[in-house]
């Protein structure tokens, strides 16, 4: 197996299928994490790879973004979400925005008739007056499955570590279990891997060797996604504990090994 540079040959990282320099076509690049979310390209995989998982992973970790950078009052002021305020019977549909405490609406005037934002309105004032004003949000339009955000990130910490260290790494039998769960994406083949740290920057990028409990940090904005050490042991996902790792860091002496992040694709065709 070519473990590193320049080859006439193109293995998908996530499929192990092989494709020749005349299947190019059937590759495609990579944004990793996905580029809503400020990820950049990084990797070939092959089109079967990307849309499977593309759509509905992607999707989830967008979401969830989004949903998260509001509830932290950080929404950026040009991406207002999507959101049914309802006050007593009285719902209308409009563009919220979190900043800081302050949360500010615009109603989407195409979405609601005029009679209905008329008695919204009354309603609001009326409630207001007797000091009785309560105001729910729903951010309806950005439901996603907790099961696809795990995946989707586990996805990204996978490619981004075969960026970095190249196919030695990824196809040691030990990241066979990672492949398995983004083969099947309703499975539960892995766990305890995938951490939120909402106190991070949404533009930390890090890769680092943890020593104890051995294992591979990759954290990409405020996700944090836990892989086999660089030489795993083939009963990583069995024997890895969680909770050594998180009283580590709460006890503030976990050692990261910092490697560089990568910055593009290392492993592609030779140019003829
Ligand atoms: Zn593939």
């Amino acid at each position: 197996m070519v473990t590193s540079g320049q080859f006439s040959e193109y293995v998908c990282p996530l499929c192990q299928v092989p494709f020749s320099r005349e299947d190019l076509k059937l590759l495609s690049v990579e944004h990793v994490p996905p580029r809503a979310i400020g990820g950049r390209a990084l990797v070939l995989t092959c089109r079967a790879c990307n849309n499977r998982a593309g759509a509905r992973l992607d999707t989830a970790m967008v979401r969830h973004d989004r949903v998260l950078g509001f509830a932290l009052g950080q929404t950026p002021p040009d991406k207002p979400i999507n959101a049914r305020i309802q006050v007593a019977e009285h719902i209308v549909t409009a563009d919220v925005a979190a900043t800081g405490k302050k949360v500010s609406l615009q109603v989407v005037p195409r979405a609601v008739n005029p009679l209905g934002l008329a008695a919204f309105n009354d309603a609001v004032d009326k409630h207001t007056a007797a000091g009785t004003l309560k105001v729910s949000v729903s951010l309806w339009a950005e439901r996603y499955a907790e099961r696809d955000l795990r995946n989707g990130w586990l996805r990204a910490a996978y490619l981004v570590a075969f960026a970095a260290f190249g196919y030695q790494y990824i196809f040691d039998p030990a990241l066979a279990p990672v492949r398995r769960q983004l083969a099947d994406l309703d499975g539960d083949h892995i766990r305890d891997y995938f951490y939120i740290d909402t106190s991070a920057d949404r533009a930390t990028r890090m890769l680092a060797r943890v020593r104890e409990p051995a294992c591979l940090w990759v954290q990409m904005g405020r996700y944090i996604v836990i892989l086999p050490p660089l030489r795993p042991k083939p009963d990583f996902y069995t024997q890895f504990d969680r909770v050594v790792l998180e009283s580590a860091q709460k006890r503030g002496d976990l050692a990261f090994n910092e490697r560089p992040w990568p910055q593009g694709p290392e492993h592609r065709f030779d140019t003829p």
